[in-house]
């Protein structure tokens, strides 16, 4: 059952759209979207980054045999002498692929290979470099430098036939994929590629290649996003720069509801804007507009929009502000997370680092702060972190420059030269 926009806020406790702290938009949003069902097989090189649909149950001992993990000599734990060394005679030699297959009679030993499968009977390998052959070609193993069972991988160590090698929900990451080809899996279930689509709004606004005139800029926000949702994965629809015209608007709209999972807008959702978006966002939808106890990012709209004639068919809708800072703060805060569980992602929070603030940061109590940030080593080898210089939710070269987003919390205050804050760095951000 889909809830309404007033029921999902009804779940959140001291809900306030004109002043919502982060957390709280992001409880709503994770409450809001749907995640997608249908599922593709695709082969193990397609499936990076995609999200495991199945739980993954491994139908094989992995290793297959117990095997050596050392070159040297396979031999029985109960041959060896705790007094002094041990002396024995080499019935043959194991490689990986080609088992020792023959009798092993009592003190003797094989020579063996890693990863060659331990011949039977054995159970322990001392490395070769441990040992010494004496004249009589015997190999003579010093006391005290193995036990029974050392350097000896068991079967099914790494997975056992019948246990999850993966759980569904997972973003199959380069590990995965060595997991999946470990099990001789060619093929994996993985949930279909989201899509999503994107436009720019704002009669300011010109595309790249058009001359520009006075007041006008171009329009950057389609680029960022394009870039930020090509690294999430997801299938991606540019509907382009639309004019702040009712048809125009309504058009791109009902086009991204017909085909798209989520729509992504930045610009028109401002405090007071006079343009037409925030007018047909509510009209083809359900659409709620916030103020996010945040900065940047504060205005942004949060819904769904239908296809016109088809109410079935929706799209998640996210209205980002215009400022080329305040589109990339709001996606990492809240838009990448949502789209991630939309793809059917198990949450996983990015995990933060505690850099050292070089300077003093000033810090409103009551909202979410990000700064752009430069992380470096410090002298004394701990992370610290520098602030990009104007912090104007304009400046995208402070994005640019960064290498982080410093996130001062909801109820954090000024910050002190030396204090630790935290970091959201960029490249864990795929
Ligand atoms: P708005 O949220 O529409 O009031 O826009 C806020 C600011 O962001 C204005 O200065 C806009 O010119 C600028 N802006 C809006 N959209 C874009 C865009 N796609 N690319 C670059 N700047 C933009
Ligand atoms: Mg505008």
């Amino acid at each position: 059952m889909t809830q309404t926009l007033e029921q999902i806020a009804s779940c959140i406790s001291g809900y306030d759209p004109n002043a919502l702290p982060v957390a709280q938009a992001q409880e709503f949003i994770a409450r809001l979207v749907p995640k997608v069902q249908a599922v593709e097989r695709v082969a193990i090189r397609s499936a990076l980054g995609r999200v495991l649909a199945r739980d993954l149950i491994s139908g094989i001992d992995v290793p297959s045999h117990d095997n050596s993990a050392m070159d040297g000599f396979a031999l029985r734990g109960m041959d060896l002498a705790d007094d002094g060394p041990t002396l024995l005679a080499v019935a043959g030699t194991g490689l990986a692929g080609q088992q020792f297959t023959g009798p092993v009679p009592p003190g003797h030993c094989v020579r063996i290979m890693t990863g060659a499968v331990m011949p039977d009977g054995l159970d322990t390998v001392i490395p070769q470099e441990f040992t010494t052959l004496n004249a009589e070609g015997l190999v003579s193993v010093p006391a005290g430098i193995v036990r029974t069972g050392d350097n000896r991988r068991l079967r099914g160590e790494d997975l056992a036939r019948g246990d999850a090698a993966l759980h569904a929900g997972r973003l199959l990451r380069p590990a995965d994929l060595g997991l999946l080809a470990s099990l001789g899996q060619a093929e994996v279930a993985v949930f279909r590629r989201l899509r999503v689509a994107f436009f720019s709004t704002g009669d300011e606004l010109r595309s790249i290649g058009e001359p520009l005139g006075e007041g006008e800029v171009y329009d950057s926000n389609r680029y960022t996003i394009w870039a930020m949702l090509t690294r999430l994965g997801v299938d991606v629809l540019d509907l382009g720069v639309v004019r702040d015209d009712p048809q125009a608007l309504r058009e791109a709209f009902t086009r991204a509801a017909a085909c798209a999972d989520a729509v992504i807008t930045s610009g028109g959702v401002s405090v007071g804007e006079a343009d037409h978006t925030k007018r047909i966002m509510a009209e083809l939808g359900e659409v709620l507009f916030w103020k996010i106890a945040m900065r940047p990012g504060r205005p942004m709209a949060i819904g769904k929009i239908c296809e016109p004639g088809n109410a079935g068919r929706e799209a998640i809708l996210f209205g980002l502000p215009g400022n080329p800072v305040a589109v990339m703060v709001t996606f990492y805060a809240f838009v990448r997370d949502a789209l991630l569980a939309m793809s059917g992602a198990t949450a996983e929070a990015l995990p933060p680092l505690q850099a050292v603030c070089t300077t003093g940061l000033r810090k409103k109590a009551g909202r979410t702060e990000y700064q752009r940030g430069i992380v470096s080593r410090g002298p004394d080898g701990r992370w610290q972190v520098e602030i990009t210089g104007s912090q104007g939710s304009g400046i995208l070269r402070s994005m640019s420059q960064a290498n982080g987003l410093v996130v001062l919390h909801h109820g954090q205050g000024h910050v002190a030269a030396g204090d630790l804050v935290e970091v959201l760095p960029f490249d864990g951000l795929t």
